[in-house]
């Protein structure tokens, strides 16, 4: 063990413990302090590129991911309009050959529970619920947690990895709430024999309208289809996980072809999200304290990367306080270095994603169509490789490190 006074680290989601899974294989120390009364995510699917594969090499991780993924064989986009395909971008061989790992996709509890078996295997690991990081206070030594119920928690150092709305964030950045977005996004999780048979595609299956779009993957070894359809509606409030009747998620879709808007016939269960993010800034960290994740860089989902950039926070991390030889400071100044244009250029392209390819109409969206028609696998993986890495790289986390 490299500490007596343990890391802490606020916020036990996929960047928290992807992040004490990478701190007690270098040998730290830490505590995962976890607002809520059980550990968890929400039972939706996730969508995980080959850089995610190299942070769960790195992490250790890597074979019980593995395991559960779904190797789907292409990113599809359909015209959501004329239900044609506007492009395939091809998964199988030559991208796991360029990228040196796979794209799949999984089920986010089963993703979570690789991370959460990790952490409770491991005797550096304390985990506790209930136990919400309000503020924090430091010295130039130590750093002390104040949680909401009054408990003072002392800690060598301190990772905000407590998402969207972080508390840490708040005092390292002093910023207001996010941007709401405008968009809302319903999820719906289905036993596959529910998806009609016709659209049972081994595919992330993106269907592109005006101001809105549906996707659909397979999950958890075929056993259920992961729908997410979005609407730009204006929406101005921030909203997570309410439960919503099918007649409402519906309201947007009215105008696409119906191939795609039977996806949401078969929906149940629909829960409603309206989306949020923030601009990036370039200062993560106050001494001691810094941020991870979503509380670092929360984007939009449309580039499907904000788990894969937690990921990949927790790879860098983790090498940088190995490397800095007990110099926190000197490490949490290194990693955010390292982190912060990379993950601006994801918060950045995600938002335009959503606005150039996503939702366009008209000839914005006739242009998309043929430009991205005009691109061969080979110009799709060129223009992918600066996010997904390379297998020439060292365990394939140089993209990351
Ligand atoms: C619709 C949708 C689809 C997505 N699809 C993908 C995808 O396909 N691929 C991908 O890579 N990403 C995707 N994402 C993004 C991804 O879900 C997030 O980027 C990721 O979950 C962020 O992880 P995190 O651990 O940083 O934050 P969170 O998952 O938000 O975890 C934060 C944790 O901190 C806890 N917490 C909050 N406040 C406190 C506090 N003050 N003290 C202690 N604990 C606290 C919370 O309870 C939570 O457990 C998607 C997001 C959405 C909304």
């Amino acid at each position: 063990m490299k500490n007596d006074t343990p890391i802490l680290i606020a916020g036990g989601g996929i960047g928290g413990l992807a992040t004490a899974k990478g701190l007690s294989s270098k040998g730290f120390r830490c505590i995962v302090l976890e607002k809520s009364p059980v550990f968890g995510e929400i039972g939706a699917g996730i969508q995980l590129g080959p850089n995610a594969f190299h942070a769960f090499d790195y992490l250790g991780v890597g074979d019980a991911a593995r395991s559960m993924a779904v190797y789907i064989d292409s990113l599809r986009l359909m015209d959501a309009l004329s239900a044609d395909e506007i492009v395939r971008i091809p998964l199988e061989a030559e991208f796991r050959a360029r990228f040196g790992n796979p794209y799949a996709v999984v089920h986010r509890g089963e993703l979570f529970s690789v991370f959460l078996e990790a952490c409770k295997a491991s005797p550096l690991v304390e985990l506790r619920t209930s136990a919400e990081v309000a503020d924090y206070e430091q010295d130039g030594k130590r750093v002390t947690a104040i949680l909401a119920n009054g408990e003072r928690v002392a800690g060598a150092a301190l990772i905000g990895a407590d998402g969207l709305w972080s508390n840490v964030r708040k005092r390292v950045a002093g910023e207001a709430k996010p941007r709401v977005s405008g968009h809302t996004t319903y999820r719906s999780v289905i036993p596959t024999e529910q998806m009609p048979e016709d659209l049972r595609w081994n595919a992330a299956t993106l269907w592109a309208g005006p101001k809105c779009h549906i996707v659909h993957y397979p999950l958890s070894g075929w056993k259920a289809f992961n729908l997410v359809v979005t609407y730009h509606n204006d929406a101005p409030e921030p909203v997570a996980g309410k439960p919503v009747a099918a007649d409402e998620v519906r309201r947007g879709f009215e105008h696409v072809h119906e191939r795609a808007r039977q996806i949401i016939d078969f929906g149940t269960n629909w829960k409603l999200w309206v989306l949020c993010d923030r601009d990036p800034i370039s200062n993560w960290c106050d001494g001691r304290v810094t941020l991870l994740g979503d509380a670092a860089h929360p984007m939009m989902q449309y580039f499907a990367q904000g788990a894969c950039m937690a990921m990949e926070d927790a790879v860098c991390l983790s090498a940088q306080l190995e490397a800095a030889d007990g110099d926190i400071e000197r490490a949490f100044r290194a990693y955010q270095d390292m982190r912060v244009l990379r993950t601006a250029r994801v918060q950045l392209q995600s938002r335009w994603i959503g606005d150039h390819i996503y939702h366009p109409a008209g000839p914005h969206a006739a242009l998309r169509n043929q430009i991205m028609q005009a691109k061969s696998a080979e110009q799709w993986f060129e223009t992918l490789h600066w996010i997904y890495g390379g297998s020439g790289l060292a365990g394939g986390a140089a993209a990351i490190l």
